[in-house]
């Protein structure tokens, strides 16, 4: 998509908001003061790909989170403990998983061919390893939504059967998928507001035990999506807005409804921490793979955010376990870089994309929101080490080249992150601030790939030819 400068500075804008967009009024300052205040800004606007670092006084005035939000160790390994505690259920109720016993967990893969093909294609050198994780190869929802949606769901039903004594001590928990337990869950209401792939993980996780599930989906929320939650018995509700009014139509109309649970994907810390657990399983991955994590072998991670839950809450979890030698990087779409405004600015989820003039439509769906998750914004500024942007097309060439290369078919949201090598790579004043910059060879670069596991082939087969196209 292409954009050409209509505003002056390069700044490209929806037509009917040309000249006014300077003036908009913006949380307290009109756009051309915030332009001045934060000067990529003008780049931003341009729908340019931009590479933004955590500045260090951000990262320090935030180090220590707001009261209230009890996310640390213990809260993490106690959802670890939960997800422990369910495999039973799991591995009786999607059989997939019983090889793995009930574990809800995807590979982390080293990916030399793509390596190779990263370097010659855009003509840099790539020191260091290049792993992927393949969440497109969770069980149960094929997306990264299969740790933190799955999560809270199974918290839920815990709560659900102890209040009503389904779960006596030392419980096997498969016991819940007997009809005694169905019919209690029967009688209660699961909501969420989705892009589409929440919706999927929620959908299909509480139709399994018989939570009746409503899934309010975003107008850009794909068909087939739609279509499989209705054959999975969930009931849908099509929205004309976009991700965030979703959400905010599902909240209001579950709180009127004592038995329904509503999932709020941008409040929620069980989805967080659902999401943290990730972090250990890489450790342990890592282990395994022989792959040191340590001063002299730095690991970058990049993660793509929509909302921001899951990238902040695998992030939150990785700066426990690695501290300062863990680099964690967020890539989201030059159209709807929301956690990006929201962290830069200052203004969280007080500002949303279109204040901005940017038109919040993109390739990548699972990345189609326009206003940030607050809760997680202010709670990952001294988390991460910086965000940057990534156009549809270069995320669709990567989706076809990791295609040829590794013979991995992803969605285009999981290969946003796949530029972030080559960013730091180049980004010489990032490294020099953290004394990188001879510890590369020795780094590990490490991209989420969130999701694909169940987009249909023929969906598939047409962003690879978009992505062919681009190449
Ligand atoms: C949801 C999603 C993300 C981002 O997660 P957020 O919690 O919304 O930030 C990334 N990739 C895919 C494929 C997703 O579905």
């Amino acid at each position: 998509m292409n954009n050409t400068g209509c505003c002056g500075g390069g700044i490209s804008c929806p037509p009917g908001e040309k000249k006014n967009i300077l003036e908009k009024n913006v949380g307290g300052l009109k756009v051309s003061e915030w332009l001045t205040r934060c000067p990529l800004l003008g780049e931003i606007m341009a729908y340019r790909e931009v590479s933004w670092f955590t500045p260090q006084d951000m990262q320090d005035q935030a180090a220590a989170p707001p009261q209230g939000t009890s996310l640390g160790t213990r809260d993490i390994e106690e959802a670890a403990d939960r997800l422990d505690r369910f495999r039973p259920f799991i591995a009786h109720a999607f059989p997939e998983t019983a090889v793995d016993r009930g574990l809800i967990e995807s590979p982390l893969r080293p990916i030399p061919l793509m390596q190779a093909a990263l370097a010659d294609h855009y003509g840099v050198r790539l020191p260091g390893k290049l792993l992927l994780k393949c969440d497109n190869l969770l069980p149960i929802s094929g997306s990264i939504k299969a740790r933190g949606g799955i999560y809270e769901v199974l918290k839920h039903a815990e709560r659900v059967a102890q209040a009503n004594n389904l779960l006596p001590p030392d419980s096997d928990y498969s016991a819940l998928l007997g009809d005694s337990a169905r019919k209690i869950f029967a009688d209660h209401a699961i909501a969420v507001g989705s892009t589409g792939n929440l919706g999927l993980s929620i959908g299909i996780i509480g139709a399994r035990f018989g939570f009746k599930v409503t899934v309010h989906m975003s107008a850009e929320a794909r068909k087939w999506k739609k279509d499989l939650l209705r054959h999975h018995g969930v009931a849908v509700i099509e929205h004309r807005g976009d991700y965030n009014q979703a959400v905010a139509e599902g909240r209001r109309q579950a709180e009127g409804d004592p038995r329904c649970h509503f999932i709020d994907d941008e409040n929620s810390a069980d989805l967080f921490l659902g999401y943290a657990v990730a972090a250990g399983r890489v450790r342990q991955q890592l282990a395994e793979l022989a792959i040191p994590v340590d001063a002299d072998h730095p690991l970058f991670v990049y993660l793509p955010c929509g909302v921001g839950g899951g990238p902040g809450g695998i992030a939150s979890g990785l700066k426990l376990l690695f501290g300062k030698n863990v680099h964690c990087f967020f890539a989201e779409p030059t159209h709807s870089p929301c956690m990006l405004i929201g962290l830069y600015t200052g203004l969280h989820d007080g500002v949303s994309v279109r204040d901005f003039g940017l038109d919040g439509k993109t390739a990548a769906d699972g990345l189609a929101v326009s206003r940030p998750s607050g809760f997680v914004g202010k709670i990952i500024a001294p988390v991460i080490d910086g965000i940057f942007t990534v156009g549809d097309a270069a995320m669709l060439r990567l989706l076809a080249l990791l295609a040829d290369t590794e013979g991995m078919k992803m969605e285009p949201s999981a290969l946003a992150g796949m530029i972030g090598p080559l960013r730091i790579l180049a980004a010489d004043g990032y490294q020099m601030s953290r004394a990188l910059n001879s510890k590369m060879t020795g780094a590990t670069h490490l991209v989420w790939g969130t999701g694909g596991g169940m987009v249909p082939d023929e969906e598939m087969a047409a962003d690879y030819l978009k992505g062919k196209r681009e190449m």
